[in-house]
């Protein structure tokens, strides 16, 4: 295959994997904002449909999912059926994800960080990444053509980790609110959860001030911070980003 070919052949040039809809406008929908704004093609795979949700049906969410990728300039989103607050890292599931990641075959994919509050979070960074190996052994049952990604990164927004970078989403940040507005069954005020959720009028703080935190690490305005397992590689010292002193 010539190299145009092979680019031919991949249908995302990022893909962000998470547990629920709306994880990925959380915690790096800027970034694909940006990447978008670059050229590159972004896509989502959402594991569950949403139904364990104090909130709003899998319909809702499914309807919310769409519109939020209008906005974010996604080109593909989909979701499967993993149980919804009980994703477990099993056979069945790596295969299932390893199908999509051969699909689009993505030069990059983001995954939620390891640690996190919430069970299914963590457990997507192991079973993202074991899925994106398994994609590319030849011998297992995912259809297509084996493919590995050549990077994971993991969005690491809500985790007590220091990032290994930073993506400036200055330019992005309203647009990324709308995404996240999108879902109205969930953030909107409504007596439903009103206890177990924030009211939406400190949802626009709150994250705004997130984006602040991360991007002054960074010397930017807004930010979204994600933990890369590799040790960076520099050719040229004079272009290191990012100011010391
Ligand atoms: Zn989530």
């Amino acid at each position: 295959m010539t190299a145009a070919q092979v680019s031919d052949a991949r249908a995302a040039d990022v893909l962000a994997i998470a547990a629920h809809r709306d994880d990925v406008e959380q915690t790096c929908g800027g970034t694909l904002l940006r990447m978008a704004a670059r050229g590159l093609r972004t896509a989502i795979l959402d594991l569950t449909q949403g139904e364990a949700g104090t909130r709003g049906s899998a319909d809702d969410r499914a309807r919310e999912a769409e519109e939020a990728a209008r906005i974010l300039g996604v080109g593909r989103r989909q979701a499967l059926d993993m149980a919804d607050g009980a994703i477990t890292n099993t056979l069945e599931n790596r295969l299932a994800i390893a199908r999509v990641v051969r699909q689009l075959r993505p030069r990059v994919v983001i995954l939620p960080y390891g640690q996190a509050r919430h069970p299914d979070h963590a457990i997507v960074a192991s079973l993202g990444y074991e899925a994106c190996f398994i994609a590319g052994l030849s011998k297992i049952d995912a259809g297509g053509e084996p493919y590995r990604p050549f990077k994971i990164v993991y969005a690491s927004l809500y985790a007590d980790v220091r990032p290994s970078f930073i993506v400036d989403i200055t330019p992005f940040i309203e647009q990324r609110h709308l995404a996240l507005m999108a879902y109205r069954s969930q953030y909107a005020n409504q007596p439903t959860g009103s206890g177990l959720f924030v009211p939406e009028e400190e949802i626009r703080e709150r994250t705004f001030a997130e984006a602040r935190h991360y991007g002054l690490l960074a010397g930017v305005r807004y930010g979204e911070p994600f933990v890369q397992k590799e040790v960076g590689l520099v050719d040229d010292l004079t272009l290191l980003p990012v100011q010391s002193i």
